[in-house]
């Protein structure tokens, strides 16, 4: 009894023989069949034995409290017991993203400039090759605030600003958020981010564009990556390109990710239009350039293998944990 394992042990002892039918309640029962002059003595005997009984159950009930107190200072005095340990935040994918390919331009000579948020609509459109009555700007389309000014569309702003403060050559990146009248779904978010590249030089030609973004998408997913140039139109750069990159999902063998196409577009780019540079106060017959600009949170749902923008803004620090 002394070595009860718990104190169900003690229990099942003190019932088996204390208890309402237990042996020696029982025999303290038989004691009315006995000759009179015997009782006294039967009941002595059996009083005796309980209280023999309680005070060993009481010794066994302190020893095994204090073994159990025992067990637990030693517990909490264990300095080699495992810590506890502290959630620790991390860079969000997106602020990764930017952080990787501003880190590839910045080793490449490329300054990383930052425009303001709040744009003027010369400097979002006009400046651009944009102006009033161009059909772009409907695909552009902006919040609106005081007369003449809006919530940037793009980081492209800074071309313009940049050229007209300094003298060619020119290599900037500007990271940054830029906004849409876009409705919220799994491709859609009305504020966004980007990062945008601008190139301007003597001899600067479309090859010089595809070795830097080619080492971009290889730094951001990965050493076989590829790029790929698909015509297409913006008023701000002639001629223009789609870029798109190979899927690192399958590595070009087609997959979910890019609809069984092997590529997935990243961004636009092409070379700087002449009346683009004009406007900056650059000759295009000294200088070309390039410009680029890719989308950071395609970047980071490609890296993370994330299908819902969503995911990225709503900020849940479980479904951020996992993708640290
Ligand atoms: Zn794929």
């Amino acid at each position: 009894m002394a070595d009860a394992r718990d104190d169900a042990s003690l229990e099942n002892v003190r019932v088996r023989f204390l208890g309402r039918s237990g042996e020696i309640t029982n025999v303290r029962r038989s004691i009315g069949t006995l000759p009179p002059p015997e009782r006294p003595e039967a009941g002595k005997t059996i009083n005796a034995a309980v209280a023999d009984l309680e005070a060993s159950l009481a010794d066994a009930a302190r020893a095994l409290a204090s073994r159990e107190l025992e067990r637990a200072l030693q517990t909490t005095i264990d300095v080699t017991f495992p810590g506890g340990t502290p959630n620790t935040g991390s860079l969000h994918p997106i602020r990764r993203a930017m952080e990787d390919a501003c880190g590839y331009f910045e080793r490449r000579g490329f300054a990383v400039v930052l425009g303001n948020e709040i744009e003027t609509e010369y400097y979002n459109f006009d400046a651009l090759n944009i102006p009033a009555d161009h059909p772009a700007r409907e695909g552009l389309d902006s919040f609106y605030l005081a007369p003449g000014s809006l919530l940037r569309t793009h980081t492209s702003p800074m071309q313009v600003r940049t050229m007209r403060e300094h003298p060619a050559p020119v290599a900037i990146v500007v990271p940054g958020k830029a906004y849409r009248r876009d409705a919220i779904d799994a491709r859609h978010s009305p504020m966004f981010h980007q990062i945008e590249g601008l190139l301007v030089a003597p001899g600067i030609h479309l090859g010089h564009l595809k070795g830097v973004l080619e080492g971009l998408f290889r730094e951001l997913f990965g050493p076989r990556q590829a790029v790929r140039f698909r015509p297409s139109f913006f008023p701000f750069t002639e001629p223009s390109a789609e870029v798109d990159t190979t899927c690192p999902g399958c590595g070009g063998g087609g997959c979910r990710t890019c609809g069984g196409s092997g590529w997935i577009e990243i961004g636009g780019s092409g070379m700087v239009h002449p009346n683009v540079l004009r406007e900056s106060g650059y000759d295009p017959a000294q200088v070309t350039g390039w410009a680029f600009g890719v989308g950071i949170e395609r970047i980071a749902m490609v890296r993370q293998d994330v299908d819902d923008i969503r995911v990225l803004f709503e900020n849940d620090p479980r479904v951020l944990a996992r993708l640290a």
